[in-house]
């Protein structure tokens, strides 16, 4: 009580002293979840080539290559074909690379992470003989990553190690904490249990593992929490044949009946991490106790596998070191008794088994099988990181055959939790390895590739920090004081109280030397006088410092509440702004959707446009065509019209000039006519006036017809009797006799008779045309026709051609021939017809002279220069005998 009472002023000193002094550790700034992940981290260790071998495959290229050559003799066997291969890791460890290098770049990270409560797993992987025992264990002198992370962890922790016993495995992969008081308990326990003292004072270090690190080598962790407590438990597993083995386990040794190890059993704790139930857990003190622990289980693995005749390239072996912390109790004196507070992480450290597929060694039987098993687990682990880098790389969730085998069952926090991951890739560069070690770096590579969640910081204890710096400034504080009541002050700036302390007069001897002695008594008085004054002052003094010391106490509470209210005040914010985060996140997410439904519908417009827009053009593209055909089709009518129009014209004033023509002809034909009745009526005329003296009929219609045979009737253009009453225009003869227009129609019917007309010097025509007129004097037609009896009868129509007026020829015709071809049954019909003997009346002669005067009063006119049509009509009148 009275302690508590001193220690709660020397709290309050502490706490001034602090608020200038040292900072604690600022926590790290929490991470909302392990989204966040790192691949796991492979490093490439090539070990020197023995003494034996002679060709090296392997050539480091950079810090980060190596290049594998495929040895002479394997060239030989490929066709000479020359073969490198190139692999690159986080990074490349050559020959010359020190142990104390190695451990710098690979495992300190991970001790880090450890005393920061964080797990890691690092192994060494590679063939038999690559090194990688002496990678992870190392030798005396060359201390490998093992040893030097049991080093590092107690260089940093070393101070702030709780007592023995007060952390306690619950055998659930959990710890409990106990009160100092249990803890001491356990702790006499375990000293008269134990036959061999356990205490580091009798420890008697192993030869073996001897000068592993030298002092200089040590690395620390900064930023450790001296508010908590520590305690470091190490295990020591041996996996092999797919058992697992605790080489720490303590069991009584027979000589004479060696009892065989038990395997364990691997099982899940509540957080679904994996352990192995029942397995020791040593707490070790320091770095030899832990050596000592490890090389224990060493000797035990290698005992077991002489009796055992295994061979120890063939099992994995796994160094768990457990770091539990707790943080102290707001004193800062005790472990918080609280088992939620405590934190346990964990780095477990492993050899791993050759990874050769057969043993160097001959296998046989069991042996064999053995290999197979081992090789199967190295199989396992291989078929388990393949699917967890193609389940991160495609997103599938493929699960992992971690269950297997029992090394990548106990790996399965690791991949499937959070940690860190790292593996020394150990590599032999002798060619007899090539072959092997190129399966090693296919399977370092696809390593690379998986991806393991970060962890994440731990949350802090509430209490203040600096409370372990307290406790000890008051402890010390209390050890000063005690000493200071024992002698006298020897502080170099003495208080007040002290200067009054050092005043306090010693009292006078007070043995009175007899009743007369009044000095004594009075000096006493005075002594005591004094002594009461001073006391006084040293109250007043007193209590002046405790009422100083309140009140700077009470304004450390102001300032401390303020502080609080100011904290709580920014948390406030801070929640605040998450908040305005979350919502400025929400919306961004909303936007983001929006942007991309807008996106999805501008495809899609985009796409219907695009539809359109060809639908338009196939449109318009029709509709030129359409429009060029219409074109086409309209100037086609617009030539037909025009055609047409040409053709009605042409018929028109052909047709006028016919009807003109036919007008002419007419007119002509009836002025004719008029002639020749006026030209009877003055023969009439004539006659009547005559006729008194001389009755003479004409002559040459009779005469004619006497010399004419009856046949036939051809006369070259008997010359008319009676010439024309108004002669027209008479054409001179030529001095050749006259010239005939012999005009032959073309339907005319070729008659094969002798009796053909002869017109020397005749210009033969099929129709009549002006010029041929204009030649001659003389006009003949052969016409044909159908006779009344069925015979074809030829008629030669014969005319004079004159001179018109106007330029043209006409054709005034003036006889006409009849020949015809007769049976000889109708002959003498026909004869008698056609005979006009003298005794015929003359009457009708007259009348057949007449006749044919009617008959040839037909005229063809053609103007000169015409270049009409035929201007000739033939008026076949049938022949009518007049009643
Ligand atoms: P593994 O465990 O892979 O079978 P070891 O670690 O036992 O191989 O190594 C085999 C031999 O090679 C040991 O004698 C070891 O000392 C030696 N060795 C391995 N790596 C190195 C190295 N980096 N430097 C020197 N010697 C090494
Ligand atoms: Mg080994």
């Amino acid at each position: 009580m009275r302690r508590r009472g001193v220690s709660g002023v020397v709290k309050h000193l502490n706490m001034i002293r602090q608020a200038k002094g040292k900072t604690p550790r600022r926590p790290p700034p929490k991470k909302p979840s392990n989204t966040q992940k790192d691949p796991v981290g492979v490093y490439c260790r090539v070990r020197p080539l023995g003494a034996e071998d002679e060709e090296c495959c392997i050539e480091v290229i950079s810090n980060t290559t190596i290049q594998l050559h495929a040895p002479d003799g394997l060239k030989a066997n490929r066709n000479g074909e020359f073969k490198e291969t190139q692999y690159s890791f986080k990074k490349v460890f050559g020959i010359k690379t020190t142990q104390r290098e190695l451990f710098e770049d690979v495992a300190k990270p991970l001790v880090e992470d450890l005393i920061y409560c964080k797990n890691g797993l690092l192994f060494t992987y590679g063939v038999t003989g690559s090194g990688k025992t002496h990678t992870m264990t190392g030798s005396p002198g060359q201390g490998g990553l093992l040893p030097r992370s049991l080093d590092m962890i107690f260089n940093s922790i070393g101070p702030y190690q709780a007592k023995r016993y007060v952390f306690k495995p619950d055998d659930k992969n959990g710890m409990e904490v106990q009160n100092q008081v249990d803890a001491l308990l356990d702790r006499q326990k375990r000293d008269s249990q134990t036959t061999v003292p356990k205490t580091p004072t009798t420890r008697r270090i192993d030869p073996e593992f001897a000068d592993m690190i030298s002092p200089a080598e040590a690395f620390k962790a900064d930023g450790v929490d001296e508010d908590s407590s520590y305690s470091v438990f190490v295990s020591y597993i041996e996996i092999y044949n797919n058992y697992i083995y605790d080489l720490l386990e303590e069991t009584p040794f027979d000589p004479i009946k060696p009892k065989p190890p038990q395997s364990k059993l691997l099982r899940e704790d509540q957080n679904h991490n994996m352990y192995v139930a029942g397995c020791t857990e040593v707490e070790v003190k320091s770095t030899e106790e832990a050596f000592e622990v490890f090389w224990r289980g060493q000797k035990k693995r290698r005992i077991a596998n002489t009796q055992l005749n295994r061979e120890s390239s063939r099992s994995h072996s796994v160094f768990i070191i457990k770091l539990t912390q707790a943080p102290l109790d707001a004193d800062g004196d005790n472990v918080l008794q609280d088992k939620n507070q405590v934190n346990v992480s964990q780095l477990c450290l492993v050899d791993l088994a050759g990874s050769e597929r057969t043993s160097r060694t001959r296998a046989e039987g069991s042996r064999l099988r053995e290999a197979g098993n081992i090789n199967q687990s190295l199989m396992t682990l291989r078929t388990c990181i393949e699917v967890l880098r193609e389940n991160q790389m495609c997103g599938t969730n493929k699960m992992v055959p971690y269950r297997d085998s029992k090394v990548t069952h106990l790996f399965k926090n690791y991949f499937d939790g959070e940690g860190k991951v790292r593996m020394v890739v150990c590599v032999n560069p002798k060619a007899d390895d090539y072959e092997e070690t190129l399966l090693v770096m296919r399977f370092a590579e696809m390593t690379q590739e998986v991806e393991v969640a970060r962890p994440v910081d731990r949350p802090i204890c509430g209490f203040a920090a600096g409370r372990r710096q307290r406790n000890q400034a008051f402890k010390e504080e209390l050890t000063r004081r005690l000493e200071d009541r024992g002698g006298p002050v020897t502080g170099e700036s003495p208080t007040v109280l002290s200067q009054l302390l050092q005043s306090f007069p010693s009292l006078p001897a007070s043995e009175i030397a007899g009743p007369n002695d009044d000095v004594t008594l009075p000096r006493l008085i005075e002594a005591l006088e004094k002594r009461h004054k001073i006391r006084q002052m040293m109250v007043e003094e007193y209590n002046k410092t405790a009422n100083m010391l309140k009140s700077m106490l009470q304004e450390q509470d102001g300032n401390f509440v303020a502080k609080e209210n100011f904290i709580s005040e920014q948390r406030g914010r801070l929640g605040e702004k998450d908040k305005m985060i979350q919502n400025q996140n929400n919306e961004i997410d909303r936007l983001e959707k929006k942007s991309k439904m807008l996106e999805y519908k501008i495809d899609i417009l985009q796409k219907t446009s695009n539809i359109h827009e060809e639908d338009k053009r196939s449109l318009q593209h029709e509709l030129d065509s359409r429009e060029q055909r219409l074109q086409r089709e309209l100037s086609d009518k617009r030539r037909m019209e025009s055609r047409m129009q040409g053709i009605v014209s042409d018929t028109k004033l052909k047709w006028e000039k016919e009807c003109e023509r036919r007008v002419n002809a007419k007119q002509l034909e009836m002025q004719n006519k008029l002639w020749v009745k006026d030209e009877k009526l003055k023969q009439l005329k004539a006659i009547v006036t005559e006729g008194k003296s001389e009755n003479r009929q004409p002559q040459r219609p009779s005469r004619e017809k006497d010399k004419v045979p009856p046949k036939r009737s051809v006369s070259p253009s008997p010359v008319p009797t009676v010439p024309p009453v108004r002669p027209l225009h008479r054409r001179s003869h030529s001095a050749g006799g006259e010239r005939w227009v012999d005009h032959k129609p073309t339907t005319n019917v070729d008659l094969d008779t002798v009796m053909q007309p002869n017109l020397p010097n005749a210009i033969k025509v099929t129709a009549p045309s002006e010029k041929a007129l204009s030649k001659c004097d003389k006009y003949v037609l052969t016409h044909q026709e159908v006779a009344s009896d069925g015979e074809i009868q030829t008629k030669l129509i014969k005319g004079e051609v004159f001179k018109t007026r106007g330029g043209g020829q006409s054709v005034q015709f003036t006889d006409i021939e009849t020949l015809k071809q007769e049976n000889p049954a109708s002959a003498s019909r026909k004869r008698r017809s056609s005979e006009s003997g003298p005794s015929h009346e003359g009457e009708r002669k007259d009348g057949d002279w007449t006749d044919v005067e009617t008959r040839c009063s037909v005229a063809v006119e053609m103007r000169a220069g015409s270049n009409l049509g035929p201007g000739y009509q033939h008026h076949g009148y049938p022949k009518r005998r007049k009643p």
